[in-house]
């Protein structure tokens, strides 16, 4: 019986091309990924700077795990912080120009973890239609009222402060939304959002995943290169995508980090990440705000320009809309020697199917190339 239902379920979804399958790599991410007998160019991967296969990461990364073990055998609170946890807390805050900082074991957790600590029943979040799952999912389960609005539509969102000014007078305001958007690589009106935040005395959540290591002075994220860094007062960020191994942080005032240290039930309830994670971040943290982040940046920066002169970040979409249709030109790349995966509702909204192409420090000039002259040859809808 209940295998029946599971059954129909997986068919439901392959008839609606929505079925999705893990997919085993035989090899570190990098420019290239192989998958059995076949190596393809590997333009799915968020390490942006290519730091997960770096040298100077994987020692550090090897030196903890010999200092400390494989793993930190309590959550944070109990017996799991261990130095390399603070030091790399110590380094995010002086990053992002904090008062402090908290990790936890992944993005995820984290999104879900600080807005349901800081966001009650009563209080209003008017979230970005297009914001990651996990801010989303930290939403609902707040309770709070839940407002969406249009993807980067500035008036939507004042409309929405005027509405929660009137009906909620009495509720805090919190605005999520991210600074990069994983999907479709655009960067939000940050400077308007902030100044709509400060008049309607609103606070602002800001996801950073997916600017950090790319945007602002040190790879600090676009924030810190607006100069609004100061006005903002939950700053997110991960660790698994330019800064090369996993986790997620908020950095912002020393009360902040203390509040959610006590209410985030996935810091809480959650065993530390190992040290190694954190020894292995902040090698990457050097590296990032160095000479050799510099030379990464500017080196993806030109690779980004031969797919398209205005690329904000290191993400290329193409829209194709049908999941059918995203899924075959997905393949249809593949049998060219591409790997650059079709990404289909819910993590896209209906009609949005697409190729998501992403690029990476690691790469060469000649590989973007092909991949350009590839796509040029592809019938686009
Ligand atoms: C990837 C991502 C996350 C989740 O981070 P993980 O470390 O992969 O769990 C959160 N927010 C945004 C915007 C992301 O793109």
């Amino acid at each position: 019986m209940f295998d029946k239902f599971l059954q129909s379920i997986l068919t439901d979804l392959e008839r609606r091309h929505l079925r999705r399958w893990t997919r085993i790599s035989h090899s570190p991410t990098g420019a290239f990924v192989a998958f059995n007998e076949r190596t393809l160019h590997n333009f799915a991967s968020n390490d942006y700077l290519g730091l997960a296969a770096h040298p100077e990461v994987i020692a550090a990364s090897i030196h903890a795990t010999q200092v400390w073990g494989a793993g930190a055998g309590a959550s944070r609170l109990v017996t799991g912080t261990q130095t390399p946890h603070r030091a790399l807390e110590e380094k995010l805050a002086d990053f992002k120009q904090t008062e402090g900082s908290l990790i936890f074991g992944n993005g995820y957790a984290t999104g879900t973890g600080a807005l349901t600590a800081l966001v009650g029943k009563n209080d209003v979040i008017l979230l970005d239609r297009l914001a990651h799952a996990c801010l989303i999912d930290g939403a609902r389960s707040s309770g709070a009222i839940l407002r969406p609005w249009r993807h980067n539509d500035i008036d939507h969102l004042e409309h929405h402060l005027r509405w929660a000014h009137r009906k909620h007078p009495q509720a805090k305001v919190f605005i999520v939304t991210e600074s990069v958007f994983s999907m479709d690589g655009d960067i939000a009106p940050l400077r308007e959002i902030v100044e709509l935040k400060e008049r309607y005395g609103a606070v602002l959540f800001l996801d950073e995943a997916h600017a950090v290591g790319i945007r602002g002075q040190g790879g600090r994220g676009l924030a810190d290169e607006l100069g609004l860094s100061a006005h903002i007062e939950i700053q997110m960020g991960t660790l698994g995508k330019a800064l090369g191994s996993s986790g997620g942080y908020i950095a912002g005032s020393r009360h902040l980090i203390d509040v959610i240290t006590n209410r985030a039930r996935s810091f809480i309830f959650s065993t530390a990440p190992p040290a190694s994670m954190s020894a292995a971040t902040s090698a990457a943290l050097d590296i990032c705000m160095g000479k050799e982040g510099d030379k990464r940046r500017t080196h993806l920066r030109q690779l980004t320009s031969l797919l398209h002169p205005n690329i904000p970040a290191a993400i290329f979409p193409v829209i194709l809309g049908d999941e059918e249709k995203a899924m075959r030109a997905s393949q249809r790349l593949e049998e060219l020697g591409f790997y650059v995966p079709a990404i289909r509702p819910p993590t896209v909204p209906q009609n949005t199917s697409r190729l998501r192409i992403s690029l990476s420090a690691a790469h060469e000039a000649k590989n973007i190339r092909t991949l350009a002259e590839a796509l040029r040859n592809f019938p686009t809808p």
